[in-house]
């Protein structure tokens, strides 16, 4: 093992606070968050429970990068919203979108400083 991999190399997490690990060397069941979506998990109100810490020289400048990493096996499957969630969803968006000079729903939401549609607002300018 290289000296970089050894010095991010913590599982009781005694040097850095939770378990870390170096890279690729995280125990199967901890997963990023991206790698649970991809899973169709979401954390479940664990919280971060170990990282991975490698060096990057992104940005000219040599530094430690970090990778939170969540317990598979205390993640629960994703939320999807119900039928009736949706719908009210639907709703809030289609009013953010309705103009209320001309009430035409005009497909973008209204700019919340002119408070109506660009034609209206542009009749107000005009006039
Ligand atoms: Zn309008």
């Amino acid at each position: 093992m290289s000296r970089i991999r050894a010095a991010f190399w913590d599982p009781t997490g005694s040097q850095y606070g939770i378990p870390t690990y170096p890279r690729k060397m995280a125990p199967p069941h901890l997963l990023t968050l991206r790698q649970l979506t991809a899973e169709g998990l979401r954390p479940g109100g664990q919280g971060v429970q170990a990282q991975v810490l490698w060096r990057s020289r992104r940005h000219g400048a040599a530094g430690v990068r970090a990778a939170y990493l969540y317990d598979v096996r205390l993640a629960l499957p994703k939320r999807t919203p119900t039928a009736r969630q949706r719908a009210a969803l639907g709703k809030a968006n289609a009013a953010r979108r309705t103009c209320p000079e001309c009430l035409r729903d005009v497909g973008y939401v209204l700019p919340r400083h002119l408070g109506t549609c660009l034609d209206c607002a542009e009749e107000v300018a005009a006039a």
